[in-house]
């Protein structure tokens, strides 16, 4: 972690200075080394948190983009569970920032203990995450909204184990190193895919880091994914029922001849 308590109060992790976890109370080291990150420590054992994972270059990046007041913030649920959120907002949004292995069912027990999540996803870990996105992009339709797109097969852009999320989930594409001014769309920005499904097609929203950032200090939410996806699902349904009603419409006096049905071709005998 990279606060722990020192007189009550929030401090970094330097040479020779302990302090108290904020989570459990319990007494942690500095660990300042060359190869990681400065970080606090527990004594002994492992973590108080067994969803905390070991904070890398990237994820320093990220939280440093929020106040200090915010970062590492622990929430303690009603029945006295308690777990470090990453970033949690004044309007009480919680920002988890992944980048290793997250099995299905703990990223499931973290939506359901956080009521207002979002997910940001670094999509620099695994090698063929990008690839796939820049295959599957390439069929993202637009919708009237700016930088919010449909896809038909959200499986072709997103790892398999994020497409049932409750909650949005931003890619990062381009992970710790900086983003040149030329870059691609797809490193540029922030890649999310909303839960839920408009008749089957994956939402997806791009957005700068900077807009993250910006939404998340004005609003309790980045965007209300809820409406999004139900307006686009108003919107297919309409348009489904109206090629349906252009089909009944259409065979006036050329009508599919009834009783003419296809047959599979009778083998043929060679012998
Ligand atoms: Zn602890």
């Amino acid at each position: 972690m990279r606060y722990a308590l020192v007189n009550n109060e929030r401090v970094e992790a330097s040479h020779g200075l302990s302090a108290l976890c904020p989570g459990c109370g319990q007494p942690m080291v500095a660990k300042c080394g060359d190869r990681r990150v400065h970080h606090w420590a527990h004594r002994g054992r492992r973590t108080c948190d067994h969803w905390w994972e070991p904070e890398t270059r990237w994820h320093r990046q990220w939280k440093s983009r929020f106040p200090a007041g915010w970062r590492e913030f622990v929430h303690v649920a009603a029945d006295g569970e308690r777990h470090i959120a990453d970033v949690r907002t004044g309007h009480g949004l919680v920002l988890e920032f992944q980048h290793s292995h997250l099995r299905p069912d703990e990223r499931a027990a973290r939506e359901a203990f956080y009521p207002n999540l979002i997910w940001v996803v670094d999509g620099t870990r695994l090698k063929r995450d990008a690839p796939r996105f820049a295959a599957g992009g390439q069929m993202l339709r637009p919708t009237p909204w700016r930088g919010i797109y449909t896809v038909a097969f959200p499986e072709e852009c997103f790892p398999p184990k994020w497409l049932d999320c409750r909650a949005p989930a931003f890619f990062d594409f381009a992970g710790a190193e900086p983003v040149a001014p030329d870059a691609t769309p797809i490193e540029r920005y922030l890649w999310g895919l909303l839960p839920g499904r408009a008749e089957g097609h994956g939402v997806v929203v791009a957005l700068g880091r900077g807009g993250l950032v910006r939404a998340a200090h004005e609003r309790p939410q980045i965007l209300d994914a809820a409406q999004i996806v139900g307006v686009l699902q108003a919107r297919f349904r309409a348009a489904r029922v109206a090629a349906m009603q252009e089909a009944r419409r259409l065979p006036s006096g050329k009508r599919w001849k009834r009783g003419r049905v296809w047959r599979r071709p009778r083998p043929r005998r060679r012998f």
